[in-house]
């Protein structure tokens, strides 16, 4: 089927005992059996649920991969994956991915014995470089936030096979409507569902889709037994979020791209972070590997002050974190989502204090723009 036709049915044919078109929301802890040993599958709502479980098969058809697993947040959905691995390996990840993924491998698993090394998986060589012989996990994104690093998704999936290795993809920018990383090598996929996913800003959630069967194994192990699965009317929220998927990524990205050719003609604003543009050094690899750009763009005020004016006259944009929803966001990276991040760490990836982020919404972009327009005024 079409990405579209999946996004609306797959996993979710009728309720057998009613008929229900939409799944329903199973609001149940545990689950009868009529004698000893004998029941319907589900037993107990941390091991079984079928909304979890229709959202997980939705999630696994859209990225192609075998086996889909549910979490309570996209930190969560990274945690069960750290749990694949154990004390002494060894793992190289992306130098400028998401503050909480830095945050969580540097302060939670690196004291449990696992050790990372960051580089710019933008650059092949270096990558290879910085592979040991106990490295089992490449963990990176393309394109990486907030710089819009691209990196090229094939090679890095030959070159961790050919380690022996897992590669996983956090996918969240681009969702699979745009880029899906199981079709061009990668193991594992993971999402903060949070986003665009779900894509009203009215849940938190992860996913792990894996094409691994070990890995698919284990996870489903984690997940029953460190537990940190969602609330079933949170996966019903994001099963109906999913619904309009490809809609939605169609008019973010048309939204985006108009932003950004305007931002690109404003003198004032130093640099523009869009994979889109075609002065944006991964145009040509992202087209290879990606059928859209996305609606996530950063561009470069000059200072921190500068960043904060902008900031402050924001109307229709919403100062707050996160992404992917339909309302348009605008942020600021160095003290909000990056916060935790090194400052050397920041700079040395284009995180400049300077850097604002917007999160392009699915609005009329002509009220899109005279914010902006407002905003940049003070520059
Ligand atoms: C938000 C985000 C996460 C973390 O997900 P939560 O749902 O907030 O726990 C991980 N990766 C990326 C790229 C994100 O944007």
């Amino acid at each position: 089927m079409g990405f579209s036709t999946d996004a609306v049915h797959a996993g979710q044919e009728p309720d057998p005992t009613t008929g229900a078109v939409t799944v329903p929301i199973y609001q149940t802890s545990t689950y009868v059996q009529e004698e000893l040993g004998k029941h319907k599958g589900f037993e107990y709502a941390r091991t079984q649920n079928p909304t979890r479980f229709a959202l997980e098969k939705n999630l696994a058809t859209l990225e192609r991969g075998a086996r889909g697993f549910a979490f309570a947040s996209g930190m969560a959905a990274i945690t069960a994956v750290g749990a694949l691995l154990k004390q002494g390996d060894h793992v190289v990840a992306s130098n400028n991915m998401y503050g909480g993924t830095y945050r969580l491998f540097e302060k939670v698993l690196a004291p449990y014995g696992l050790t990372f090394t960051y580089v710019n998986t933008g650059d092949l060589d270096a990558t290879g470089k910085a592979f040991r012989p106990a490295t089992r996990m490449l963990f990176m994104e393309t394109p990486t936030n907030p710089s819009m690093i691209i990196s090229d998704l094939r090679a890095l999936a030959k070159l961790t096979r050919s380690k022996n290795a897992l590669l996983v993809v956090d996918n969240t920018f681009m969702t699979p409507f745009f880029q899906r990383p199981i079709e061009l090598g990668a193991h594992l996929v993971v999402h903060s569902t949070t986003k665009y996913l779900n894509g009203h800003s009215d849940m938190v959630g992860g996913v792990v889709i894996s094409n691994d069967e070990a890995a698919s194994e284990r996870l489903q192990f984690v997940q029953n037994a460190a537990g940190a699965v969602p609330g079933p009317f949170d996966c019903w929220l994001c099963l109906r979020g999913v619904k309009t998927l490809a809609l939605r990524m169609e008019r973010h990205e048309q939204n985006a791209r108009a932003i950004a050719a305007w931002l690109e003609k404003l003198p004032k604003v130093k640099r523009i972070f869009y994979p889109g543009l075609k002065s944006h050094p991964g145009h040509e690899l992202h087209m290879s590997q990606a059928s859209g750009f996305g609606g996530m763009i950063a561009f470069d005020t000059g200072s921190l002050e500068k960043g904060a004016a902008v900031l402050r006259r924001a109307r229709l944009f919403a100062l707050a974190e996160s992404l992917g929803g339909v309302e348009s966001l605008i942020s600021h990276p160095a003290t909000m989502t990056h916060a935790s991040v090194p400052r050397e760490d920041r700079e040395r990836v284009g995180l400049t204090d300077g850097l604002v982020r917007i999160s392009v919404g699915i609005e009329d972009v002509d009220d899109l723009l005279r914010d902006l327009e407002y905003c940049l005024s003070v520059l």
